[in-house]
C-alpha cells in the first residue's frame, strides 16, 4: 500500500466513524412493519429467485402488500428479477402509470424522446404531502442552488434548509447490456409507494426519490430484442447487442461534456429543472457491489472538495450497513479514476449536487447462471475485505435485491442526514460563485474578433446547455492576460516583459507573466460568479496528466479543453477587473450572425472551418458552388482560400440559407478573378463493420447534425458491389470498426446464423442496418471492390485504425506505419502544424490545430512504395560524429594512404516528409511512386516540446513531427489518412472540417500541389 493510499484510507475511516457516531440516534431499523401484511406469494418467489439467503437483505427479502396498488407482477408476470423476464421500456412505463393512477405518492414525468423517438420519464415517489409542495420546495431549492437570489444571506439559507425537502435521482440502465436496474426501480417504486415499515416510511415523508427507470431506452429496446430471441432459441449463440443507441453504445456514457445525445440532454434538464441534490446512475459490470464514485485518483482537479468528501460519507455507510446484513462483495475504491467530466453522473458532480454510481453484478440478461469470478475480483485487498465469492449461482433477482438494498440505505442515510446535505449543496452553490475571488479565474472571454463565429457560436450553446449564463461585453475592454508564449511555443516573449500595465491582478500570477489585452465589443463572457462556474471551467480550461501520476492505469480521455478541441479562441482571464466591463446578459441561445450583404447575383462566403459552412453547401444542392484557390480580395475584404464563390441560386434562398445557419455571404456583381474549382454535394457513403460500431456513431452523429446526407452501408454492402464508383463519390470509414484482420475477415464463421433484422420476435433491431448474419466480414472481395473504388476516382477517409486498415491492405503506396513503443497519448490534444495549406483539406485552417489523439498511427511517407526509405533524419545519428581521432569537430583519418575525398551527404529531410531519392537507389527504382502520385502531408504533430495539448502524454517524441493527415493519390482516387479522430464524442468539433473538406473537394483534392519535379 503507497503512502497516499494509507491516508486515504485513514480518512475514509475516520469519516466514517464521525458521521456513523451521530446517525445512531433515532435510526429506524431496517426490516418489515409486523402490523402491514405481506405479498406471501411474491415473497415467495422473491426467496425462491435468490440464489442464497446472503445475497438478500432485511430491506428487500419481503414485498408488503397493498390492497389497491399493483406490484410489478401486474406488468412482468412474475415478480421483479425473476428469471426470463426482461421488459421493455413501455412496459416499465405502464407499471409506473399505474403505480401513479393507483397511488397518490406516484407522479410520472415525460421528460423528452431519444433519437429513434422513444419516450423517457422521470417518477418522483414521496408522501402525499411532500408531492402537493414540489413546487414551492422547487423555488426553495433554487435559492439554495443559486445563493445570489437570496444575496448570499447564510442565515436565510438555513431558513430555507430547514423549510425543505431534498430530491435524490436515481438512474437506470444507461448501458444496455446492463439489465437489472428497471425491475429494481419497478419494485424500487412500488416499497416506497407502499411499504409502512418505519424505514421506508421516513424516507417517504422526508425526501423525493426521482426516478429514470431507462436512460437509454433505444438500446434498452435492442437488448430486449436480443434477449427474447435467445429465450426463443435456446441453443444458439445469439447476436452480440452492437448498436445501444442510434449512434453509440458504452460511449452514451461519456457524453455529459458535449451533451450530444439526447437521452444526456434530457437528464440534463431534468437537473437543471428539479435540482436534485444527488444524481445516481446504476450500471453492472463488477460483483456484486462497487460504488465507483470514491473510486480511485486522481479526482477531477475542478469540483469542490466538499464533494469529493461527500462520496466517503455516503459510499463507505453503504459498504459498512451492507457487510452487517450479511451481504459479501460490497465495496468502494477500486481501479476508476474520477478526473474525466464526461460521465452521466458527472452532470451533479459539476452542477454543485453529488455524483454516485453503482457497479452492480449482472447477468447481461435475465438468465440465472453459475459464475465463475477472477482472482482480482475475489482477492481481498484493503479496501475490499469482504470480497465477492469465488463461484456461485447468480440471479437477477440477486442483482435487483442489491440494487435495491444499498439505495435504500442510501436514501435512508440521506433523508437522515438531509439538513447537512442540503446545507452542503448551498455552501457549493455558494462557492462557485466565489471562484472569482477564491482560486480564480474570474471569466473566460471568447474575443469578438475570432474568425469563427459559427464555431464559437456553437460552443457557447454548449455551455448554455450545461445552465451556464453567457454574457456579451457591448463596449471594449481592456484587462491582464496571461502572456501568449512566443510563436516558437516556448518561453514568454522577453521584448515584452517590461511593457506590461500594472493592473495589479488579483489573484496574481506573477507580474511579467501578464500583459494588458483589449478585447472588443461583441466579446462573449462566461463569468465565473455563477453558480455552474464549475463545469465552465472544467471544460474550458487545460488539463496536465503528469506521466508519473501515482495512478497508471488510466480508465478514459485526459485532455478535452473545449477552445482547443473546438478550435475557437477562449481566453482565461484571473484578472476581477473583467467582472466590471460593460456587458450584457444573453437570453436565448447564442447564435452567428449570419445572411447576405451587399448586391449581386453572385454570392461569396469566406471559408473559416466554420462546420455550417458543409450544411451550406448541401442545402443549396442546385447552385454552383466553387472554391477558390488562393486567398482573394473582393469589395475590400480578404477572403481566404478555399472560400466559397456561389452562383445561380436566387438571393431569397441564399439569404435564408446563410441567415438560418449563421453563415456571412457578400453578394457582389462580378466573380473575383482567381483560381477556382467546382465544389460538388458529394455522394457520400459511411461504411460499418458489424463487429463495432461505436466510434464510428459520433462520425455518423456530426454528419447528420451537420446536414450532411451519406448512406449508411457494411462492409457486407460493400462486398456485394463492384462498382461502388456508379454510387458514391466519397466512403468514410470511422474507425473503431476491428482491426484489419477482422474487417475482412469478419467473425467466425461456426455455429449459427446471427441475424440483425426487424421481426416479430425482434421488433427493436435493424432498420438503419440490417443483415441476415452478422458473421461474414468485407472479405477479399470487398478489399478489391474498394481498391477498385478509389483506384477509378473515388476518395477514401479512414481515421486512426481504419486508416491503418487502408495503409495496411496496400490503399496507399508511400506510407508506413511505425508502432510506437513508448508513447503514451491517452486521448488528449495534441498541437499540429500545417504543412500544405494549399491542400484543399487545409482549407479555413490557420497555423496550427489541436487534434483528439488515442495513440494514433506515427506515419511515415517515402517517394517508393512500401515505405522504404521514409521519414527523415536517417543516418545522422543524432549529429554525432563516429569514433576516430581528433576532436568531435574533426574528420576520422584511416591510417596508411591518402585521405579519401569528402563525398555530400545526402540531403536531409524532416520527419514529416519523404527523404529524397538517392543516386543508389534512383538507378532501378522500380517501387519509385510518380511524384503526383506521392503521399501529400497536410498537417503534421507538433515538435516534442509543444506537442502537448491538454491531457497526458508521455513518449511523445516518438509521434512528435510525424504526419498527421496525409492525401495519399491511388490512380485516379484518394486515400484521406488521419492519424487523430476528427469526430469524438461530439467535442473535436474543431476538427471537423479536415473531413468536410475532404469531402467537397473529393475530385479536386489535388489541387494546389507542388509536384516534386524529381
Ligand atoms: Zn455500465
Amino acid at each position: 500500500m503507497t503512502f497516499k493510499r494509507l491516508a486515504r484510507l485513514l480518512v475514509a475511516s475516520a469519516l466514517f466513524v464521525s458521521t456513523a457516531a451521530f446517525t445512531i440516534s433515532a435510526q429506524p431499523k431496517p426490516g418489515r412493519d409486523p402490523n402491514q401484511p405481506i405479498d406471501e406469494e411474491y415473497t415467495k418467489k422473491i426467496r425462491e429467485y435468490t440464489t442464497e439467503p446472503f445475497f438478500n437483505s432485511p430491506l428487500t427479502d419481503y414485498l408488503p402488500a397493498s390492497p389497491n396498488v399493483p406490484t410489478p407482477k401486474a406488468v412482468l408476470g412474475d415478480v421483479a428479477g425473476a428469471p426470463g423476464k426482461l421488459p421493455y421500456a413501455e412496459e416499465v412505463y405502464k407499471y409506473m402509470r399505474m403505480l401513479e393512477k393507483a397511488s397518490p405518492r406516484v407522479k410520472v414525468f415525460s421528460i423528452g424522446t431519444t433519437e429513434e423517438g422513444r419516450e423517457m420519464i422521470a417518477v418522483a415517489i414521496a408522501s402525499e404531502s411532500l408531492l402537493a409542495k414540489l413546487d414551492e420546495n422547487r423555488a426553495r431549492l433554487t435559492k439554495l442552488a443559486d445563493p445570489r437570489l437570496i444575496n448570499f444571506d447564510d442565515a436565510e439559507a438555513d431558513r430555507l434548509v430547514d423549510q425543505s425537502f431534498p430530491i435524490y435521482y436515481i438512474t437506470g440502465t444507461i448501458h444496455s447490456s446492463e439489465t437489472g436496474a428497471p425491475t429494481a426501480l419497478m419494485e424500487l417504486a412500488y416499497r416506497l409507494a407502499v411499504d409502512e415499515s418505519p424505514y421506508i416510511k421516513s424516507i417517504r415523508e422526508g425526501m423525493v426519490t426521482l426516478i429514470t427507470p431507462v436512460v437509454e431506452v433505444d438500446g434498452r429496446n435492442r437488448m430486449v430484442d436480443i434477449y427474447n430471441w435467445h429465450l426463443a432459441h435456446p441453443k444458439d449463440n445469439w447476436p452480440s447487442l452492437l448498436y445501444w443507441g442510434h449512434y453509440v453504445a458504452h460511449d452514451n456514457n461519456r457524453d455529459a461534456m458535449g451533451l450530444s445525445l439526447k437521452l444526456t440532454r434530457n437528464i440534463m434538464k431534468v437537473y437543471l429543472d428539479w435540482k436534485p441534490q444527488v444524481l445516481h446512475d446504476l450500471h453492472e459490470s463488477v460483483p456484486y457491489l462497487y460504488d465507483n464514485t470514491i473510486g480511485d485518483g486522481p479526482y477531477n482537479a475542478w469540483v469542490d472538495p466538499i464533494l469529493t468528501d461527500e462520496w466517503q460519507m455516503i459510499g463507505w455507510k453503504n459498504v459498512s450497513e451492507m457487510t452487517k446484513f450479511g451481504m459479501p462483495g460490497v465495496f468502494a475504491h477500486g481501479n476508476f479514476d474520477t478526473w474525466s467530466p464526461g460521465y452521466l453522473m458527472f452532470i451533479a458532480a459539476t452542477h454543485n449536487g453529488i455524483s454516485r454510481l453503482y457497479e452492480t453484478f449482472g447477468n447481461g440478461g435475465a438468465d440465472t447462471l453459475v459464475r465463475t469470478l477472477s482472482e482480482n475480483e475475489t482477492s481481498r485487498t484493503w479496501f475490499r475485505q469482504n470480497p465477492p465469492l469465488p463461484r456461485v449461482k447468480w440471479s437477477q433477482r440477486n442483482n435487483n435485491n442489491y440494487e435495491q438494498t444499498a439505495l435504500l440505505i442510501s436514501l435512508d442515510y440521506f433523508n437522515h442526514e438531509s439538513k447537512l446535505f442540503l446545507k452542503n449543496f448551498y455552501l457549493k452553490s455558494k462557492r462557485s460563485i466565489e471562484k472569482p475571488k477564491n482560486e480564480g479565474p474570474a471569466a473566460y472571454v471568447f474575443p469578438g474578433d475570432d474568425p469563427r463565429l459559427g464555431n464559437r457560436a456553437a460552443l457557447l450553446r454548449t455551455l448554455q446547455a450545461q445552465g451556464c449564463e453567457v454574457q456579451r461585453a457591448t463596449a471594449p475592454f481592456t484587462v491582464s492576460v496571461k502572456k501568449k508564449p512566443s510563436a516558437r511555443g516556448a518561453a514568454p516573449r522577453s521584448t515584452e516583459s517590461s511593457a506590461v500595465a500594472s493592473a495589479s491582478p488579483t489573484p496574481s500570477p506573477k507580474r511579467d507573466d501578464t500583459e494588458p489585452r483589449t478585447f472588443p465589443a461583441g466579446s462573449y463572457l462566461v463569468r465565473m460568479d455563477q453558480p455552474y462556474s464549475r463545469i465552465a471551467d472544467a471544460l474550458l480550461d487545460y488539463q496536465y496528466w503528469s506521466p508519473r501520476d501515482p495512478q497508471q492505469s488510466v480508465y478514459d480521455d485526459t485532455g478535452w479543453t473545449f477552445g482547443e478541441s473546438g478550435n475557437v479562441q477562449v481566453v482565461r482571464v484571473t484578472d476581477v477587473k473583467v467582472l466590471d466591463a460593460a456587458m450584457q446578459p444573453v437570453s436565448g441561445d447564442v447564435l452567428s450572425t449570419g445572411g447576405v450583404n451587399g448586391s449581386g447575383s453572385i454570392f461569396i462566403i469566406n471559408h473559416n472551418a466554420d462546420n455550417s459552412l458543409i450544411t451550406l453547401r448541401y442545402r443549396l444542392r442546385k447552385a454552383a458552388f466553387e472554391s477558390a484557390e488562393e486567398p482573394f480580395e473582393a469589395a475590400g475584404r480578404k477572403f481566404n482560400r478555399g472560400s466559397f464563390i456561389i452562383r445561380n441560386a436566387s438571393a431569397d434562398e441564399v439569404n435564408k440559407a446563410t441567415a438560418d445557419l449563421g453563415v456571412p455571404a457578400l453578394a457582389v456583381d462580378q466573380a473575383p478573378s482567381v483560381k477556382t474549382h467546382a465544389v460538388k454535394s458529394a455522394r457520400v457513403a459511411i461504411m460499418h463493420t458489424w463487429l463495432s460500431t461505436q466510434d464510428e456513431g459520433w462520425w455518423r452523429m456530426a454528419f447528420d447534425k451537420m446536414g450532411v446526407p451519406f448512406d449508411y452501408i457494411s462492409t457486407q454492402d460493400i462486398a456485394k458491389d463492384s462498382d461502388l464508383n456508379k454510387k458514391y463519390d466519397v466512403i468514410v470509414f470511422g474507425p473503431g470498426g476491428g482491426n484489419s484482420n477482422a474487417v475482412i475477415q469478419g467473425r467466425p464463421m461456426y455455429g449459427n446464423p446471427l441475424p440483425w433484422k426487424k421481426t416479430d420476435l425482434t421488433p427493436n433491431l435493424g432498420g438503419f442496418a440490417s443483415t441476415d448474419d452478422m458473421r461474414p466480414g468485407l472479405g477479399l472481395t470487398g478489399l478489391m471492390n474498394l481498391q477498385n473504388f478509389v483506384k477509378n476516382g473515388g476518395v477514401f477517409i479512414g481515421s486512426d485504425d481504419s486508416a491503418d486498415f487502408a495503409v495496411s491492405n496496400g490503399f496507399t503506396p508511400g506510407v508506413s506505419i511505425t508502432r510506437a513503443t513508448r508513447l503514451k497519448a491517452i486521448g488528449d490534444l495534441l498541437k499540429t502544424r500545417m504543412v500544405d495549406s494549399r491542400s484543399p483539406i487545409a482549407y479555413g485552417y490557420g497555423d496550427t490545430l489541436s487534434v483528439y489523439c488515442f495513440n494514433g498511427p506515427i506515419f511515415n511517407v517515402s517517394n517508393v512504395v512500401g515505405g522504404g526509405g521514409g521519414g527523415g533524419r536517417r543516418g545522422g545519428g543524432g549529429g554525432q560524429r563516429a569514433t576516430g581521432r581528433g576532436t568531435v569537430d574533426d574528420p576520422d583519418v584511416v591510417q596508411g594512404r591518402p585521405p579519401a575525398e569528402a563525398v555530400e551527404p545526402p540531403p536531409s529531410s524532416e520527419v514529416w516528409e519523404a527523404a529524397p531519392i538517392t543516386e543508389e537507389q534512383r538507378r532501378n527504382l522500380i517501387g519509385l511512386i510518380p511524384p503526383a502520385l506521392r503521399p501529400r502531408v497536410v498537417l503534421r504533430y507538433g515538435n516534442a516540446n509543444e506537442l502537448l495539448v491538454s491531457g497526458l502524454l508521455d513518449g511523445g517524441d516518438e509521434i512528435a513531427q510525424h504526419a498527421a493527415v496525409i492525401d495519399s493519390p491511388l490512380e485516379r482516387g484518394h486515400v484521406v489518412l488521419f492519424s487523430n479522430n476528427p469526430f469524438w464524442r461530439g467535442q473535436t468539433s474543431g476538427s471537423y472540417f479536415l473531413v468536410f473538406n475532404a469531402i467537397l473537394n473529393f475530385d479536386n483534392l489535388g489541387a494546389g500541389r507542388k509536384v516534386d519535379e524529381k
